[in-house]
């Protein structure tokens, strides 16, 4: 099953939560932020080890203070107009964090809207690619959930997982 609910990633009571990260993997703004100081500096002393991670990659760790027993951590594109190769990253980001979710017997997994702060894509492109993986890795999971910061990005998710035919990516 895949769902969308407003809230604060980090309050999640999942198996593993998504980080949108940095090629540094050693902390950041926006959820990145939250997620590090939810977690604790246990968190940026494990990254330190993982000697960063590339665009389109994915990195897990335990969640130490956080109730998720895990960050799947994944660094998305910064948008750069579109034809840098950005919606092929975005979709392996997805990808890569599910497969990774998978090989550690997670069940329960939720993700941000990656990409879509600071980074700069575009928010309803980036819904699509998400949901698209998600359709398409969804009986491997209990649940996935997209995390929403916002009512609007609810809405924007529960409209393309409300719709019969798959949307098309882009
Ligand atoms: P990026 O650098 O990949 O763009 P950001 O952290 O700037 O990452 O934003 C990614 C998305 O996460 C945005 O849609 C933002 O609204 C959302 N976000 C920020 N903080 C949280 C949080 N605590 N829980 C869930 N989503 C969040």
């Amino acid at each position: 099953m895949i769902r969308a609910v407003q809230a604060d990633i980090t309050t999640l009571q999942v198996d593993a939560i998504v980080n949108a990260a940095n090629t540094s993997l050693l902390g950041g703004g926006g959820v990145d932020g939250a997620i590090h100081r939810a977690a604790g500096r246990e968190l940026v002393e494990f990254c330190r080890t993982l000697n960063g991670c590339p665009t389109g990659e994915a990195r897990i760790t335990p969640g130490f203070g956080l109730p998720a027993r895990y960050v799947i951590h994944t660094v998305g594109p910064v948008w750069r107009g579109g034809k840098s190769g950005e919606p092929a990253l975005l979709r392996s980001c997805y990808e890569n964090a599910l497969a990774l979710a998978v090989a550690n017997g997670v069940r329960t997994i939720a993700f941000p809207g990656i990409s879509t702060g600071v980074y700069g894509y575009p928010k309803a492109a980036a819904a699509r690619i998400a949901v698209a993986v998600m359709r398409a890795h969804e009986g491997e999971f209990e649940e996935i959930i997209c995390c929403c910061f916002n009512p609007a990005d609810k809405a924007r998710y529960d409209e393309l997982l409300a719709a019969t035919v798959p949307p098309q990516e882009q």
